[in-house]
């Protein structure tokens, strides 16, 4: 298998790959960039088909958590693990806590929070070993309601702050009454931007492959359901995708009608150039990875003061850098997504390579 020609390979700065026969732990813990502090992104626990398919996947992903953070100007780099198992089968309490000391072995580098397959009961057994996991600790939320480390609804307040931005932008308009929405996947995230939206006075349209996530939305919020063709096409004003990616492609694109395009969904786009092909239809796609940043500004706030009222400004200022990544798509003609990855760009390479020192000093706090 290999690492540094791998198509996903992108000057990671360091890629470990970690095991513990005794537990059967195997994983592979990826730190692509640490020039504005240490690497945070979650630990995923997944039965991959393959080793190549994990190595991928963490490749792809720490990449992102950098360009995520350095959006939300964060002092935070990018990183990501995936332990390669069932979480339903194989998890087990002995795997997480050789987890935690692999994690402690990184010496703060790279610092592990929730993911899919893994929650924040499995991060505390993490943390038996290691100083270097986040998101774990209950707190006052952001909205004032206890919070138990779950990102999710942090994450929803951002991509609705997102939404309205692009709204703004895109439709001309600041009042959400009667605007027309589409969510496709009514989970943690989707139902609670679907709740934000209902209480602005938006119309919704709902599709979930789980029933009972449909029910819920239509009977509380008086959500209408749709199907799984027709979610993304509807004469809508805007298509929130909040289930998975790769949704925005030559397939979809030609056929959707609505305009704007802002939902919590990571790695929207099924390829880079389908950015260009939405802006040359005229529809303004908010970068998913711009908007679902709420959680790791969360996680972030969690480890230096915990102030809820911090934490909300923080994520208010999605609208600032959306609004920034807007005009300059607008001026140089160019999709929102390329600007995206540009002004992060900008914003983690011209920020100094941190110390082995500083970043473990950063790491500990918290
Ligand atoms: P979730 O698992 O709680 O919700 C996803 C929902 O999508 C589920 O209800 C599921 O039934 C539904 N779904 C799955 N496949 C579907 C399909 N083909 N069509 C329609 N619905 C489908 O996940 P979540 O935490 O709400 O996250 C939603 C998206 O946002 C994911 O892509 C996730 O990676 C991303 N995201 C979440 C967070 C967070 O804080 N939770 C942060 C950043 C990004």
């Amino acid at each position: 298998m290999n690492v540094f020609s791998h198509p996903e390979f992108d000057n990671h700065e360091q890629v470990s790959f970690v095991s513990d026969p005794e537990t059967g732990l195997r994983a592979i813990i990826a730190i692509h960039n640490t020039s504005r502090g240490p690497a945070l992104g979650g630990c995923r626990m997944f039965p991959y088909a393959s080793d190549e398919e994990a190595l991928r996947d963490v490749l792809r992903l720490s990449r992102g958590m950098t360009y995520k953070s350095a959006l939300a100007n964060l002092d935070l780099g990018g990183g990501k693990s995936v332990i390669i198992g069932d979480p339903r089968q194989h998890k087990t309490e002995a795997m997480l806590e050789a987890m935690g000391r692999c994690l402690e072995k990184l010496g703060g580098h790279y610092i592990a929070a929730e993911d899919s397959g893994t929650s924040v009961a499995d991060l505390q057994v993490m943390a038996r070993h290691t100083r270097h996991v986040a998101g774990i600790t209950s707190r006052p939320g952001f909205d004032g309601a206890p919070s138990d480390g779950d990102p999710s609804p942090v994450t929803a307040y951002g991509v609705f702050v997102g939404l309205k931005a692009a709204v703004q932008h895109g439709l001309g308009r600041t009042d959400l009454t009667g605007l027309k929405v589409a969510i496709q996947g009514i989970g943690n995230v989707g139902y609670r931007l679907a709740r934000h939206l209902k209480d602005a006075g938006a119309e919704l349209w709902v599709y979930d492959i789980h029933q009972e996530q449909m029910d819920r939305a239509v009977a509380e919020l008086g959500a209408t359901p749709a199907t799984a063709e027709e979610i993304l096409l509807l004469p809508v004003d805007v298509v929130a995708p909040c289930a998975m990616g790769a949704i925005l492609n030559d397939e979809s694109i030609p056929k959707l009608q609505a305009r704007v395009i802002a939902g919590a969904a990571n790695n929207q786009l099924a390829e880079a150039r389908h950015d260009r092909a939405l802006q040359q239809r005229g529809i303004l796609y908010a970068p998913d990875f711009v908007l679902n940043a709420g959680g790791i500004i969360d996680v972030a706030h969690e480890r230096t003061d915990q102030d809820p009222t911090k934490v909300r400004a923080h994520v208010d200022a999605i609208a600032d850098t959306l609004g920034e990544i807007f005009t300059r798509s607008q001026r140089d003609q160019r999709p929102t997504g390329e600007i995206a990855d540009e002004l992060a760009e900008e914003r983690f390479r011209r920020a100094p390579r941190r110390s082995t020192a500083t970043a473990n000093k950063v790491a500990s706090v918290g």
